[in-house]
């Protein structure tokens, strides 16, 4: 990961992810379990290393990649889709869920598509102040949880202790 051409956007590769330790690069189990086209660890192994080192910008910091859905078929068209995280995987296996994503990623090769292409999209975040009464809250984008803006020091949720 490095800073890259200015508004705040740094640049990835998948291959970033793939050689942390542990890896932080992951293909959910049922997508590699399907009855219909399983996205099997080598259908991964085979698509993803046309992207491995195929730059792609993000503004923000990217901790973690999940694929929930694929299709490897080359030299016909495949693709596969993710979500990019701010946590890390283990952090996520701890918290249980999956929490709300920062962006998605769309991988795409094969068929018409004659050049290996990743599109990155920014989540819509929801709105997360309100108004209770004559009291600002403030939701925490880790735990969900709501809190007058009074008990929240620093950005950090009283909840989860996480930076807000
Ligand atoms: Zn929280």
């Amino acid at each position: 990961m490095q800073a890259g051409g200015g508004g705040g956007y740094l640049t990835y590769t998948v291959h970033d992810f793939m050689i942390e330790s542990p890896s932080q690069f992951v293909v959910m189990p049922d997508i590699q379990q399907r009855p219909q086209h399983p996205f099997t660890i080598d259908c991964a192994e085979r698509f993803f290393g046309y992207f491995a080192k195929q730059p792609f910008n993000f503004a923000g910091m990217i901790r973690s990649i999940v694929i929930y859905d694929a299709k490897e078929n080359l030299p016909n068209h495949s693709y596969a889709a993710g979500w990019l995280f701010q946590e890390s995987l283990e952090e996520i296996g701890q918290l249980g869920s999956l929490p709300n994503h920062l962006g998605s990623i769309h991988f795409e090769f094969g068929g018409t598509t004659t050049t290996p292409t990743i599109r990155v999209q920014v989540a819509a975040q929801t709105p997360n102040t309100k108004w209770v009464g004559e009291t600002p809250y403030t939701q925490c984008r880790q735990c969900q949880q709501w809190w007058p803006d009074e008990r929240i020091r620093g950005r950090v949720c009283p909840g989860c202790g996480k930076s807000m």
